[in-house]
């Protein structure tokens, strides 16, 4: 690994400059202390993202397979996209009004997603928040039920932890809690139908809110029938069924929910849903539409807490519609499901030519090397199944040779602009590095 560090401080002397240099005005000299030290002492300064690509300010070009952690799944700046977001900046960027552009927008979002209305918002988080609050408005609710190992985001509510026992914890790293978050959130084992059934019981959870696979603890696909099971149960005791597609829109059009035939009460997707633009959705079911015009109703003074200034802005509708119409296409969708294909076959070869107990786990265009033999079925199993000095060797050995992974665990993400030599490269690649740890 000391090797590893060398030979990215000496070939990068561009990024390290400019990294000690910012950190007179920027906490740890970075826009986000999260870029901080993954995985090189130093973080990568982009001069330039396109397509499944990106130069650095020392000149290296990078096969990205991290793209944005989802934020450029379509691939870097669509050119559909960058059109739209020229042509409206001409017109305007924000004005707390509707574009004319709405109905199509609206119609597109139904259409890919099986769902009749919808709010837009800056991002998932955001959107996730707001689903949360009205789901307790409309049930008249207080609490909430997640998955271990679950996130959506920087919401509050959702950062806790579940002890051996059960019972719920605030997590001990969340910064600046303002209240026990314990309280309101209960947290089961994903893949656990009779602890949601158990939960769901007492009739005071108003929404059960989860990714249809886990993507974020690793990757934890449902197993046959688990989700299906949960909207059950939550049809059954009035419960709201939520589902955050943000990254497991790489299922295919629509999500994996659409693709198991399942029916939330509210779905939401950010991050490439605009094709990177800071902009998410959140959909629902006219039966919960009809549920908040009548909690609005009887709250007359309005809509407090939901929406901000700039969500619905200009901008970000131009690039929502740009990306819904031209480049979310059923064609991009078979580009990168062919090429994450062809990847998750290749990594399968070079694992099973060393004979390592490991696997491959993908959903569409995503997927997730994992040091385990089949797929994780929970939040603990996939923790089991880490080895985080490996990853991090692997990883900053990946970006020294041309190759960037998503900081979060062995995800690799195909675009469709990704193209076969990048994914026949990694996949040598990882087969080098590994003859280069068998002793
Ligand atoms: N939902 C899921 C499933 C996520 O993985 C994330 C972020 O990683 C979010 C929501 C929040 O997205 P954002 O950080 O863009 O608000």
């Amino acid at each position: 690994h000391a090797a590893e560090v060398q030979r990215y401080l000496d070939t990068h002397p561009r990024s390290v400059a400019l990294a000690d240099e910012a950190t007179r005005h920027w906490l740890y000299g970075l826009p986000m202390h999260w870029m901080r030290d993954w995985p090189a002492p130093r973080p990568l300064f982009v001069a330039e993202a396109r397509g499944a690509r990106l130069r650095c300010v020392d000149g290296h070009v990078y096969d990205d397979f991290c793209l944005g952690d989802t934020g450029a799944m379509f691939g870097h700046g669509p050119a559909p996209v960058a059109q739209a977001l020229a042509l409206q900046a001409g017109r305007g960027l924000t004005a707390m009004l509707p574009p004319g552009t709405l109905p199509d927008i609206g119609r597109r979002l139904a259409a890919l997603f099986g769902l009749p209305r919808w709010q837009v918002t800056l991002s998932a988080t955001d959107a996730n928040r707001f689903v949360l609050r009205w789901a307790r408005a409309i049930t008249g609710r207080p609490k909430l039920l997640v998955f271990e190992g679950c996130y959506h985001g920087t919401v509050d509510d959702t950062l806790v932890d579940r002890a051996d026992d059960g019972r719920t914890l605030t997590r001990a790293s969340l910064l600046g809690q303002v209240q026990d978050l314990a309280i309101g959130t209960v947290v089961v084992p994903f893949n656990d139908a009779a602890a949601v059934e158990a939960a769901l019981a007492g009739g005071d959870i108003a929404a059960v809110l989860t990714e249809p696979a886990l993507t974020n603890c690793g990757l934890v696909p449902p197993l046959p029938g688990f989700l299906e099971a949960v909207q059950a149960a939550c049809r059954r005791h009035g419960t709201l069924l939520v589902l955050d597609e943000t990254h497991t829109l790489s299922s295919g059009p629509g999500g994996l929910g659409r693709r198991l035939g399942l029916q939330p009460d509210f779905l939401v997707a950010g991050k490439a849903v605009a094709g990177g633009m800071p902009c998410a959705v959140y959909g629902f079911t006219d039966a919960v539409a009809e549920r908040m015009a009548r909690t609005k109703e009887a709250a007359p003074e309005g809509h407090s807490g939901i929406g901000t200034t700039l969500s619905g802005g200009l901008l970000g509708l131009a690039a929502l519609q740009a990306c819904l119409a031209e480049v979310m296409t059923p064609a991009a969708w078979a580009r990168m499901e062919a090429g994450a294909a062809r990847l998750q076959a290749a990594l399968e070869q070079v694992i099973a030519a060393r004979a390592l107990p490991w696997s491959v786990t993908r959903l569409g265009a995503r997927m997730e090397l994992q040091f385990c033999a089949r797929a994780p079925r929970d939040a603990r199993e996939a923790a089991a199944a880490m080895h985080a000095p490996l990853e991090r060797l692997l990883h900053l050995w990946l970006l020294n040779r041309g190759v960037l992974l998503t900081p979060f665990h062995d995800m690799l993400l195909v675009s469709p602009e990704t193209d076969d030599a990048a994914i026949d490269r990694v996949a040598a690649l990882l087969d080098r590095f590994l003859a280069g740890l068998t002793p």
